[in-house]
């Protein structure tokens, strides 16, 4: 191996390790740190993220980096690791340090007061630090030798080679053929099930949280769970992947699907090639791609009958009251479509539309056709065109995502992004095995090994379309998400 690629790979570990101190801090501050020492621990946590900021801005890091791609022996997984490294350091080179870091801060300190904001229900306690936030996202793109204007750098930061054009088609597409077909789905009435308001005790629900680990094959020595305020899944290594349940005694159907589309996520993290381990590449899938595979496991196999026909006896057996509802009961519970105002709580079929209104106002809100100020009533306007939902306040309407405070702006269309994907790849894997049968014999095992062949192993590799074309041999193509939502749910509602 040449001096300069052991040198390369040796900041790679540095950066590995530096990532590890802030993942592990960031687990131990959503799951079991004290509230009180957070302020503390963020500022520790402040300092770490400056001086990683630092190793990898660093000019002789890059310096490295430009010199290894000249190497035409380069390893393919090498020089795909660096051009993306490289693209990295080249958006955030020209920004000063201080205003990186002064820049994190006000993402930590605008979670916290969203926070508040959103408990209280007051969108002026939020306003000026959401304005602050856009402000200072703006000025970060600014420092960037780019052509792009700031929505599309932005949008490309989350879901790399997409463009505002690629999105503004796709999403056209979803519209056009969803809004009247969810129109119609309300036109059949159907009452909300019973089912969807049983409490459940928490004691309960982690007793079916341990038959889904079983059933979903996650391995013991490789990852864990824990509670937080809101679900998520943390990567620590290849080894070590783990999730967090958040449990809500009034809305079990909620945990328990979070935690199935968590799964998703950490398995992906855990299936990587472990050669990939401490190496960016280990990591760097987009967006999208990571929202498949959550998105994958929570609807299209997690909220299939066939999963649910060895699981639901035994699921009743610990939620006694399941015993009034039969299987196909169940199974139209988890699937019931409502217009509702929670993005996070909607159902799959009408879950794009949240994910259009967010990705409109996005955009608008960077072009400056749309101010702060105007933010609460256009949202609430777009709820009543799209959804035909009337938003009673702010904490249930422009309040209710993290994703802003935390200045992810161009994160949101990667989750209708990712759910179109799934269902291209769950299109082609269903012709390869049988998912069905894999399901309903409790051999989930068949469809993590598939998934793994296909798409896990590569860690970041390759781009969705890329994927894709290996996969399918097609490029994307987002009629097999229409498709799947039509036929799903026609069937579901006895529509023709
Ligand atoms: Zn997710």
């Amino acid at each position: 191996m040449s001096n300069i690629l052991m040198k390369y790979q040796q900041k790679q570990e540095l950066l590995a390790a530096y990532q590890l101190a802030l993942t592990t801090m960031h687990w131990d501050q959503a799951t079991i740190a004290p509230k009180n020492g957070s302020s503390y621990a963020n500022k520790m946590a402040g300092m770490l993220a400056g001086e990683s900021f630092s190793l990898f801005t660093d000019p002789a890091y890059r310096e490295l980096i430009v010199t290894l791609l000249d190497d035409l022996s380069l390893s393919f997984d090498l020089k795909v690791e660096m051009q993306q490294q490289l693209k990295i350091i080249d958006q955030i080179k020209d920004v000063p340090k201080a205003e990186y870091i002064e820049y994190q801060q006000l993402c930590r300190d605008a979670e916290v007061i969203w926070e508040k904001a959103k408990d209280q229900n007051d969108f002026q306690l939020f306003k000026p630090t959401l304005q602050k936030l856009i402000d200072q996202t703006k000025k970060m793109v600014s420092y960037r030798n780019s052509d792009l204007d700031v929505y599309s750098s932005l949008i490309d930061d989350f879901e790399t080679g997409i463009t505002i054009a690629q999105y503004d088609a796709f999403f056209e597409n979803v519209k056009a053929q969803l809004v009247p077909f969810i129109k119609k789905i309300q036109q059949t009435n159907t009452a909300k099930p019973e089912l969807l308001s049983i409490e459940v005790a928490i004691e309960k629900q982690q007793q079916v949280i341990d038959l889904l680990k079983v059933a979903l094959c996650v391995d013991d020595q490789s990852s864990y769970h824990a509670t937080s305020a809101h679900p998520f899944s943390s990567s620590f290594s290849i080894l070590d992947n783990r999730v967090t349940v958040k449990y809500h005694p009034k809305m079990f159907l909620s945990s328990i699907f979070a935690y199935i589309h968590e799964v998703g996520h950490a398995t992906y993290n855990g299936q990587v090639d472990i050669k990939y381990d401490g190496r960016s590449i280990a990591n760097s899938m987009t967006y999208g791609m990571h929202e498949s595979q959550s998105r994958l496991y929570e609807n299209n196999l997690g909220r299939n009958q066939c999963f649910w026909e060895p699981l639901y006896p035994k699921m009743q057996e610990i939620i006694e009251p399941l015993q009034s509802y039969t299987l196909e009961e169940f199974i139209l519970a988890i699937n019931f479509v409502e217009n509702s105002l929670i993005r996070i709580e909607a159902d799959e079929l009408t879950y794009p539309l949240h994910i259009i209104i967010r990705y409109e106002i996005e955009k608008e809100l960077f072009n400056g056709s749309l101010t702060v100020d105007q933010l609460p009533q256009v949202w609430n306007q777009k709820m009543k065109e799209y959804l035909d939902i009337d938003v009673p306040n702010d904490a249930l309407g422009v309040l209710q995502d993290i994703h802003w405070s935390s200045g992810a702006f161009g994160y949101f269309p990667t989750y209708a992004y990712g759910s179109a994907l799934a269902c291209r790849f769950e299109a082609t894997m269903k012709d390869q095995i049988d998912v069905y049968h894999a399901l309903a014999n409790n051999n989930f095992k068949i469809i993590k090994d598939w998934l793994k062949i296909n798409i896990h192993q590569h860690g970041g590799l390759y781009t969705p379309n890329q994927l894709c074309q290996m996969i399918t041999n097609q490029p994307f193509n987002a009629q097999y998400y229409i498709d799947y939502l039509i036929n799903k749910y026609s069937k579901l509602y006895g529509l023709t």
